[in-house]
């Protein structure tokens, strides 16, 4: 098994809440390892190893050790894909900067937390209102920043419907300490959907 980050099989569900301090250790976010994967299933784990080339009628890849540039090649019978996804980056005029941030692994949330350490009681934008932006939301809020979630849809949450979701963010919205700036409720029609936590 080839993997091009750190780590293999690492709660992701975690992430957020790894950023808000409810998870505290990082090796708490840390299933399997490729020593446990090893002894458990004699499996060969080859960590920060990025496949850069498959020749398929050879049967070989090429790969790439990440921290030393050394390549070499592999042969395999059958080859599984399993390489995942990237967060969607739209299009978005100046989406590129130091203190944006993708929440998919761990690499990304310990940018988060760096950049946090300089910056207490900020303000941070979260865009996109699913699961794993209301978390981050939840949790950024948790770490003591002001939150605003911008959602381009009519609702939060779109796999509920939205008298439910509508439901839940009245619920978790009232549920934090009264703050001077109340959150803001726009009408349905409304087609950007912000809210301050
Ligand atoms: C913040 C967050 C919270 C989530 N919460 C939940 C949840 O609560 N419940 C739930 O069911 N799902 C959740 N998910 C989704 C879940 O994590 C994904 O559905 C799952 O990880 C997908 O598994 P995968 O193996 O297909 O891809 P991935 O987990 O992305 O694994 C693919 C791996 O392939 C590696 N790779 C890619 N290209 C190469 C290459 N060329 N060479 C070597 N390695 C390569 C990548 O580095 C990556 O580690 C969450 C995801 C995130 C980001």
């Amino acid at each position: 098994m080839f993997e091009r980050g750190p780590h293999v099989s690492f709660a992701n569900c975690g992430l957020p809440y790894f950023v808000g301090g409810e998870i505290a250790e990082q090796d708490s976010l840390l299933v399997q390892t490729p020593d446990s994967l090893k002894a458990r299933f004699n499996l060969d784990v080859r960590i920060n190893t990025e496949v850069i080339r498959i020749d398929c009628p050879a049967r070989r890849i090429r790969v790439r050790e990440l921290e030393t540039g050394c390549e070499y090649e592999e042969t395999y019978d059958a080859l599984i894909l399993s390489t995942g996804a990237s967060p969607l980056k739209p299009h978005i005029p100046g989406i590129e900067c130091p203190n944006h941030f993708v929440v998919r692994d761990i690499p990304d949330v310990e940018k988060i937390m760096e950049w946090s350490k300089h910056c207490q009681g900020c303000r941070s934008v979260v865009v996109g209102g699913g699961y794993i932006g209301l978390e981050m939301a939840e949790q950024l809020h948790r770490h003591g920043f002001h939150v605003t979630v911008v959602e381009a849809l009519p609702q939060v949450m779109t796999p509920l419907d939205p008298e439910i979701a509508a439901s839940c963010l009245i619920f978790r919205v009232r549920s934090y300490p009264a703050r001077p700036r109340c959150p803001t409720v726009l009408p349905p029609d409304v087609p950007v959907l912000a809210f301050v936590l």
